[in-house]
């Protein structure tokens, strides 16, 4: 399979953009890279697909999703963080079924891929969603993901007060040797789209023992491990007042820093932490939608990339962004910082685009295999049309694709050399069952949660 007349941004290590491009494919590698009259010469036999001047990039990496949070979208809005758990996605979450759980990712992974997401982490899958069904959803509808399961053994959060929905508490037995038998049954499953990962607690829900426990595990069994961390003020003042340790101090001193580590949000940190973010090569995955719309913070973007940590990019989830499309989330990533640092000169569209294809590759340990369109790598990869009314004219379209698009200009996904998004639509799903039963589920669960969302202004 040929894809020619492109704009190829390759992101290899050089950022070369090929203009007058093409792509072979052959499974599910890439095989060639070149100017269109070079490779229809050299395979003139080959089926090609002729792109239309439209842009090829990478597939893009989402760092951080909750795959449950689909199906309760818009159930928080303009709510404070405790309350928001508390009172609504806990509640939610702890009435999930194993259904529920599959509805939802399907929800979400065909809303990721239409919008260009090729790859995700999935950072805390309870055992009530069913983890069986989600990576059965992940399967059917092609694309990739790192799913982490949840490890904890405190039903609490912060504060002794702020007590979980009982739906959502585990124990040791039940998350992290839950973990482990998934791992067991589909890590590498579906030609290795599948990876399972830890998705721990924030600390206050986790014991220091099963913390390292889990690391002992992860570091045996080369697993990652994803957490949320210093997402809110009151995430330090709880380390400060009992261990008497930062953030990043405290995750050292449980064995979560590491190459294979991805820690969410790390809003409230100091210099030092980011240096040691630095020295252990421990990537941060920055939610600038989430830590906006829940008024949690700005991440110091500017200063982990000065100082060499490997940042990613992702959407969070429903309640809490409440879309999952990385190219609305690449524009904020790459005006926020501006904003906050008044320098316009900050963070720029380049440098945002990193943060969504190769860092989230180096993130996940899968940087020689995906995250750059370059020969050997598998191919994943996405074709999006600049020529719409909001994207024209295009002089660069790097700054295009991140200040102006949004995944609605997505026009062919490719994950693992396979077609699954062509002119727009979702070969692997049907979207409009996915909507219906999504609707259904979302009714029986707010029911069932006894749940009602009031307007603020009167309905007639
Ligand atoms: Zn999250």
């Amino acid at each position: 399979m040929l894809f020619t007349n492109a704009t190829i941004l390759t992101m290899n290590p050089t950022r070369d953009i090929i203009s007058n491009g093409a792509l072979r494919i052959n499974e599910n590698r890439i095989v060639a890279l070149g100017k269109t009259d070079e490779l229809r010469a050299q395979y003139p036999a080959e089926e090609f697909v002729d792109v239309g001047g439209k842009l090829i990039l990478p597939g893009l990496i989402d760092t951080h999703v909750h795959v449950a949070q689909a199906l309760i979208r818009g159930c928080a809005d303009d709510m404070a963080l405790i309350q928001w758990l508390c009172e609504r996605v806990w509640v939610l979450q702890g009435n999930f079924t194993h259904d529920d759980g599959y509805v939802s990712t399907r929800l979400c992974v065909a809303e990721m891929l239409k919008s260009g997401t090729t790859t995700f982490l999935e950072s805390m899958l309870a055992q009530r969603y069913g983890f069986d069904g989600v990576a059965r959803a992940v399967q059917e509808s092609g694309i990739r993901a790192c799913l982490a399961g949840i490890v904890m053994d405190l039903g609490t959060y912060a504060t002794k007060d702020n007590a979980m929905h009982p739906g959502m508490i585990e124990n040791r037995e039940t998350s992290l040797l839950g973990v482990l038998d998934m791992h067991r049954k589909w890590n590498g499953a579906a030609n290795d789209r599948i990876h399972v990962w830890f998705g721990p607690r924030t600390p206050g829900g986790v014991t220091p023992e099963l913390y390292r426990e889990m690391s002992d595990y992860a570091h045996q069994r080369d697993m990652g491990i994803t957490m949320h961390l210093a997402e809110v003020e009151a995430d330090k003042t709880f380390l400060r007042e009992h261990y008497n340790l930062s953030p990043v101090d405290f995750a050292e001193s449980v064995g979560l820093l590491g190459p294979k580590s991805i820690l969410v949000h790390m809003v409230w940190l100091e210099d030092a932490e980011i240096a040691k973010l630095a020295a252990t090569h421990t990537s941060v995955s920055h939610n600038p939608s989430s830590n906006s719309k829940l008024a949690s913070g700005v991440c110091k973007v500017p200063q982990m990339l000065a100082s060499g940590v490997n940042v990613a990019l992702g959407c969070d989830g429903g309640p809490s962004n409440n879309d999952y499309d990385l190219i609305r989330e690449m524009k904020l990533a790459a005006i926020l910082h501006k904003a906050v640092a008044l320098d316009p000169l900050i963070v720029p569209a380049e440098t945002v685009l990193e943060m969504a294809t190769i860092n989230g590759a180096r993130a996940l340990g899968l940087e020689h295999e995906i995250g750059s369109l370059e020969v050997g790598k598998k191919a994943d990869l996405i074709v999006v049309d600049l020529g719409r009314l909001h994207t024209t004219p295009s002089v660069n379209p790097v700054s295009t694709l991140v200040y102006a698009a949004t995944g609605g200009e997505v026009d062919t996904v490719v994950v693992d050399g396979t077609i699954v998004v062509r002119d727009g639509q979702l070969l692997t799903m049907d979207e409009h069952e996915i909507m219906a039963q999504a609707r259904q589920h979302a009714q029986s669960l707010y029911t069932r949660a006894g749940i009602e969302i009031k307007l603020r202004w009167p309905v007639l």
